[in-house]
C-alpha cells in the first residue's frame, strides 16, 4: 500500500554541537536520506571565504556594511557573532519551505538556536549532539588538522562554552557510534513530522472519513 502523506507544514530543525562532535557528518547524511523534503538553510556570513567552499553553497559570503543593512531591513530570523564574524539566517527562503510543507535544516550555534525558538516557536525542534567524552572531543580536535596547541586549547574552551547550554535544546543525542547517532536523529524528525499541529491536512482529511 503506497504511504499516504497528509499535506504539513514544514518544520525548522536545528542541529547544534560543540565542533568535534560530528554535527557536518550527521547533517550531510541526514541531506541525503532525506531528498528533497529537508533542504540547508544556508545563512549569511562576514568570515572569509575558505578554501573549498562555494558561495552560495556553504554561506552566502558578505561584507559588514552589506551585513548591518540586512540586519536593519529584518532580512533575518536571527543573527549573532560567533569568533569574531557575524553569522545570520535569512528569513525569505525559510519561511517559503515551512508553507510549502518542506523541512529546513540549520546548523547554528546555541545562540540562533535561543533566537530562532523564541521567534519561530513550534516550528522549532532543536537537537544537540555530545561527544562521548572530553577526551574523545580533544582527539576528534587533535586529528583534524595541523593546527598548534594554542588553536586546540582555544577550540577546547569554546567547545566547553557550548556545551553549556545543552539544557535549551528540545532533544540531546550523545554521538558515540555515528549511524547510532544518525538513527536517533531520523527517527526525531520522522516522530516530530506527525505532530497533528504540523499536519495542516487533518481535518480535511478526517472530515473525509467521519463525514
Ligand atoms: P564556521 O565559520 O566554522 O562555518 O561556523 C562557526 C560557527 O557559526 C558554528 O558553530 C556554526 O554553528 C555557527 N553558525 C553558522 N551559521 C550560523 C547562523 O546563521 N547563525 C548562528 N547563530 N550561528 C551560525
Amino acid at each position: 500500500m503506497a504511504d499516504l502523506e497528509l499535506p504539513r507544514r514544514g518544520l525548522m530543525f536545528i542541529l547544534s554541537s560543540p565542533s568535534g562532535a560530528g554535527k557536518t557528518t550527521i547533517a550531510r547524511r541526514l541531506l541525503t536520506a532525506e531528498g528533497d523534503a529537508l533542504a540547508m538553510s544556508v545563512s549569511v556570513t562576514t568570515r572569509p571565504i575558505r578554501p573549498g567552499e562555494v558561495d552560495g553553497r556553504d554561506y552566502h559570503f558578505t561584507d559588514q556594511p552589506r551585513f548591518r543593512q540586512m540586519v536593519a531591513e529584518d532580512a533575518f530570523l536571527e543573527w549573532a557573532e560567533v569568533f569574531g564574524n557575524l553569522y545570520a539566517t535569512p528569513r525569505a527562503a525559510v519561511m517559503q519551505e515551512l508553507a510549502q510543507g518542506r523541512d529546513s535544516l540549520f546548523d547554528v550555534d546555541w545562540q540562533g538556536a535561543q533566537q530562532l525558538s523564541q521567534s519561530s516557536g513550534t516550528d522549532v525542534v532543536s537537537v544537540f549532539l555530545l561527544p562521548p567524552s572530553i577526551g574523545e572531543l580533544e582527539h576528534r580536535l587533535r586529528t583534524r588538522g595541523t593546527d598548534s596547541e594554542h588553536v586546540i586549547r582555544g577550540r577546547m574552551d569554546r567547545a566547553r562554552a557550548e556545551m553549556s547550554h545543552w539544557g535549551e535544546y528540545d532533544y540531546v543525542v550523545v554521538n558515540d557510534d555515528v549511524d547510532a547517532c544518525f538513527a536517533k536523529v531520523r527517527t526525531i524528525l520522522a516522530a516530530e513530522r506527525l505532530k497533528r499541529a504540523r499536519q495542516t491536512g487533518l481535518i480535511a482529511f478526517t472530515r473525509g472519513l467521519v463525514g
